[in-house]
């Protein structure tokens, strides 16, 4: 039996996707071989990654002057890269911080360049995201830095800022394919994959061309994003397993009816989960409701001692990964693309119930 895994990521993936990867793991549409046993220069694999850049391109909307580079190292790498390929050794870049991402951000940052925290959220316990105009960005920055959704604070930010002429880059880790995004409006946007694209491993970076060709001279081969982009990605044997799995849960996004319905679904779900929250005196969310997350949403039992059974009880009831992250406490659900809303009804059900018994 499946459960319902609210896991934050690595996390649920749609079971039609592992349906179809079971039932071609032994012998890829005819080739006689697995996908993991091919080699990355062979045509089947080249055909694999480019039907999936392909349908990354025609998903998100990705104007042709953008470069989708598909890399390894993680969100976490892409900290050091974006440093390394925009920014000049002593130069300034702007960083919004709105919790524990955008801080791991800022502290890779600052190995590279120098920092300018533009705004810092901090008196609202990282509650809130700035309001819509009040950044002030120096016209010098290198950039402006942001985390699109804090997928351990359940901040989402509900508008693009606005950056001017200085080019704006953005952490979609946790949020990235779960509704439209004007990919015009970013230089660069970076998502690790084990959120909403499939499994861990693989690292995706939508560039703006004209942005390419600052990077400094000693970037690592593999986090350079020109040289990575003139190699199609494939600079070194990539992540091809993962690669192709992107691709199948791509395809199956697309079968969804791509952006536009996965938004419309996904606010049904955030609607029905805070929706419980907001009428109950017994949960709470701590979020501005300007800012809640779609894709992670934290909620508090009014006593810390019920998380365990709550989260005992979940288990019982085949809900899986619902615990806080080890920072936090409390509890947290991660409603990605795969997350039914059968899922997230389970879930209420269940929050009610414990409710009735211990409120
Ligand atoms: N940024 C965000 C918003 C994340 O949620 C995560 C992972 N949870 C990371 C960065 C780090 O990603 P990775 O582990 O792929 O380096």
């Amino acid at each position: 039996m499946r459960v319902y895994n609210f896991s934050a990521g690595p996390a649920t993936m749609p079971l039609e996707v592992l349906e179809r990867a079971q039932s071609e793991l032994t012998d890829w549409r005819g080739s006689g071989m697995s996908v993991t046993e091919m080699s990355h220069r062979s045509p089947e694999f080249v055909s694999i990654a480019a039907e999936a850049e392909a349908r990354m391109r025609s998903l998100l909307g990705v104007p042709d002057d953008y470069a989708v580079l598909f890399l390894q190292g993680g969100a976490t790498g892409q900290f050091a890269a974006v440093p390394l390929n925009l920014a000049a050794v002593g130069a300034t870049a702007a960083y919004v911080n709105t919790g524990a991402w955008s801080k791991k951000a800022i502290a890779e940052g600052r190995n590279h360049l120098d920092v300018r925290v533009v705004a810092d959220e901090k008196d609202s316990g990282y509650a809130t995201v700035p309001a819509p105009g009040s950044l002030e960005v120096p016209a010098d920055a290198a950039y402006l830095h942001y985390t699109l959704n804090e997928t351990i604070g359940g901040v989402e930010f509900p508008y693009v800022p606005d950056a001017g002429d200085v080019p704006l880059v953005t952490d979609a880790s946790s949020t990235i394919l779960s509704r439209p995004l004007d990919v015009s409006r970013f230089g660069v946007i970076y998502a690790g994959a084990q959120k909403n694209l499939g499994p861990a491993g693989l690292t995706v970076v939508v560039v703006r061309k004209d942005l390419l060709g600052r990077a400094r001279p000693e970037t690592p081969s593999v986090l350079h994003w020109q040289a990575m982009a003139e190699a199609d990605s494939m600079l070194n044997t990539p992540p091809t397993l993962a690669w192709y799995l992107v691709g199948l849960v791509l395809e199956w996004v697309e079968q969804q009816g791509g952006l536009e319905a996965m938004a419309q679904r996904n606010r049904a779900k955030a609607e029905l989960l805070y929706g419980a929250i907001d009428s109950s005196d017994f949960w709470s969310n701590p979020v501005d409701a300007d800012a809640r997350s779609w894709m992670n949403v934290p909620f508090l039992a009014p006593d810390p001692a019920l998380d365990k059974p709550f989260l005992a009880a979940a288990a019982e009831a085949g809900l899986s990964g619902l615990g806080g992250h080890r920072s936090v406490g409390g509890m947290r659900a991660s409603i990605y693309n795969a997350m039914p809303l059968e899922g997230v009804q389970a879930l209420v059900d269940l929050m009610t119930d414990f409710e009735k018994q211990n409120g």
